[in-house]
């Protein structure tokens, strides 16, 4: 009797829990059918632990050349209902806030190439070259959600780095919503950057080699609150030039948004840093996927 007891109970729970869960809304492009449930599998792992009352519209698109994945996210900055100025909030989460749709628009663009060797999720066994379909696309919508720089460093010429300008990199791309303004203005996570010294991002000139020493120092790191609490109170490293991604720690799991994510591993769970993060950014984060404690 106690067990059916507790299979009741977690069926009541399981609804009244996810009662706002996000809904996401996939829009396909040029994307295999064998791909479509590796996908879905990753937003079903994500949407149980984000809370918002707006569906956050998602196109994949398949492209021929360019990285394995990438993902951009249309913004907005300076509404009265964001608790930072001028800083550019993702729209997914901007709409969190604003409790409605603000733009009849994607929220997030998301390019996986056509070249890599994808596994997809039922497969047998993942081959060591091989990338977990659902464990890149986790990491894009991390990405989308709002762990995401602004700053660039161009691989060519003088390693002048800038933050929230125009960029050949974001520029490569074709998206399906209006680019915000690149006029400097960071985003969200650019804010919660910091040196070992205190410095932050806007310290230092915009368009300079005093920017790349600063975005290239290996103290720099993740302040929100939240993530360190995830880090054991311990600040959290992201990874010098490429600092939309997490740092990785010797023998312990690979980090959600770890920088180009291995070859041969799979992800089916969520990773408590990457939430932790996007807490700190402003998203709601279901209780039941706090597993950082609310300290
Ligand atoms: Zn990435």
């Amino acid at each position: 009797m106690a067990s059916s007891a507790i299979v009741l109970a977690a069926a009541f729970a399981g609804p009244l829990a996810s009662a706002h869960a996000a809904q996401f809304e996939l829009v396909y492009e040029g994307v295999p059918d064998e791909a479509m449930p590796s996908l879905q599998m990753a937003v079903d792992i994500l949407a149980p632990c984000l809370v918002s009352d707006v569906p956050i519209r998602v196109r994949v698109q398949w492209i021929e050349r360019g990285p394995s994945g990438f993902a951009y996210q249309a913004a907005f900055r300076n509404r009265d209902f964001l608790p930072l100025r001028d800083v550019w909030y993702p729209s997914a989460l901007a709409n969190a806030f604003a409790g409605e749709r603000l733009a009849d628009q994607d929220d997030i663009n998301i390019f996986f190439s056509a070249k890599t060797d994808w596994y997809y999720a039922g497969e047998e066994a993942i081959g060591e070259k091989q990338k977990d379909m659902v464990g890149v696309m986790m990491h894009e919508l991390g990405h989308g959600l709002g762990l995401s720089t602004t700053t660039f460093t161009p691989w060519q010429g003088d390693p002048i780095s800038t933050l929230g300008m125009p960029n050949e990199y974001v520029d490569y791309f074709d998206y399906s919503f209006a680019l915000n303004e690149q006029d400097g203005t960071p985003s969200v996570y650019d804010s919660l950057l910091r040196l070992a010294d205190g410095r932050g991002l806007q310290d230092f000139e915009n368009g300079s080699i005093d920017l790349t020493f600063a975005i290239a120092n290996p103290t720099i790191h993740f302040t929100g609150p939240e993530a360190t609490k995830a880090n054991r109170g311990y600040p959290v490293g992201v990874v010098p030039l490429s600092l939309s991604h997490a740092a990785e720690l010797p023998r312990q799991p690979e980090p959600m948004m770890a920088d180009n994510g291995s070859s041969g591993t799979t992800r089916r769970s969520n990773d408590p840093l990457a939430l932790a993060m996007l807490a700190d950014l402003g998203w709601t984060i279901a209780p039941e996927c706090r597993t950082w404690g609310e300290g």
